[in-house]
């Protein structure tokens, strides 16, 4: 798990550097700063945000997966956990808002977002430039890495033993673009979500999961038997998606990450969720 955490903190650090870039709200922390003195000349983020168009007013919806361990998952009593929710929660906190979470699947998550059904998508989303050409995304906030699951007994310990074998990725993922591309359609097949899939490798349905690194680690320690291949088949970089066009919202959540990287608070949830070995 280090290397992951370390991922993150190197994220976290692109993420500051992105907003020294010269993002639109990067005044927004020096104004709250100052805004004991200021108050009715500064414009805090959250008297910003109070103006924001929404999908349902006074709310931020979100789309998601919440099959996705350690980002998105569902507690015993049904409520949602993990590292999106929690960064969510706290964007939408900024912005004066309440976080409404709609669950459903993958490649619906994507959607709901592309076409204004959903305020955002947060699902562990990877940054694509075919995505680019149909949403637009937030700076990055976190690191993912498409690793490989298999029983521990198989004789897969490389990317390219996986040729030939059949490969279980969930629907309208990076994994599953990579190993098609790599592979062939005929090798693929598609789960409604990670779980399922790993469902069916524990009953030799197929030979490998590929699928992000973090759930990977999640599913193989649900499932003794089961392990991760140290090779990695692709780094990516995980951002919020809303609606191609949508510069407001965009901007007013890009100015509340930047708060949240640089109050703690964003590694403070990885922290929660990531235990460092
Ligand atoms: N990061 C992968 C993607 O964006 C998978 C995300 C997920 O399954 N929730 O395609």
């Amino acid at each position: 798990m280090k290397k992951l955490t370390a991922l993150m903190l190197s994220s976290a650090m692109m993420l500051s550097l992105a907003a020294c870039g010269g993002s639109a709200s990067t005044d927004t922390a020096s104004s709250e700063a100052a805004s004991s003195e200021a108050a009715s000349s500064e414009e805090t983020a959250t008297g910003e945000a109070a103006e924001l168009t929404t999908v349902n007013a006074g709310k931020l919806t979100m789309s998601t997966n919440a099959a996705f361990p350690p980002y998105e998952m569902t507690t015993d009593s049904g409520d949602f956990e993990g590292i999106d929710i929690d960064v969510a929660a706290a964007v939408a906190e900024k912005l004066g808002l309440e976080l409404q979470i709609d669950d459903m699947d993958f490649d619906a998550a994507l959607l709901a977002a592309q076409n204004g059904k959903s305020d955002m998508v947060m699902a562990g989303v990877t940054v694509t430039d075919e995505r680019l050409k149909v949403m637009d995304f937030s700076d990055t906030y976190a690191e993912g890495i498409q690793s490989i699951i298999v029983p521990e007994d198989s004789d897969i310990a490389t990317v390219d033993d996986l040729s030939g074998k059949a490969i279980g990725t969930q629907r309208g993922t990076t994994g599953y673009i990579y190993c098609t591309d790599d592979f062939g359609e005929d090798n693929v097949i598609a789960y409604d979500d990670g779980l399922t899939a790993v469902q069916a490798l524990n009953n030799g349905q197929v030979d490998a999961v590929v699928i992000d690194n973090a759930p990977a680690k999640a599913f193989a320690e649900a499932n003794p038997g089961l392990k991760i291949l140290d090779t990695a088949y692709a780094q990516e970089d995980y951002a919020i998606g809303v609606a191609k066009g949508n510069t407001e919202l965009l901007n007013a959540i890009n100015g509340a990450l930047e708060e949240l990287q640089q109050d703690g608070t964003l590694q403070a949830i990885v922290d929660k969720y990531i235990t460092a070995e």
